[in-house]
């Protein structure tokens, strides 16, 4: 069962981290929400952004 409380120290520079959950037991890239800055990843994401055509 995962945590539902999660610090800073807890996740990487984007505001997640990878581990096992009830939906991916093979583990999964996910972001948690903090009750500290910057919150929900105030750096941007993991891996390359795509582009939007207009
Ligand atoms: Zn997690």
């Amino acid at each position: 069962m995962e945590r539902t409380q999660y610090t800073n120290e807890d996740l990487d520079d984007y505001h997640g981290h990878t581990h096992v959950t009830s939906d991916f037991p093979d583990g999964i890239y996910h972001y948690h929400i903090t009750n500290e800055d910057p919150y929900l990843n105030g750096n941007g994401f993991f891996g390359t952004a795509g582009t939007i055509t207009r």
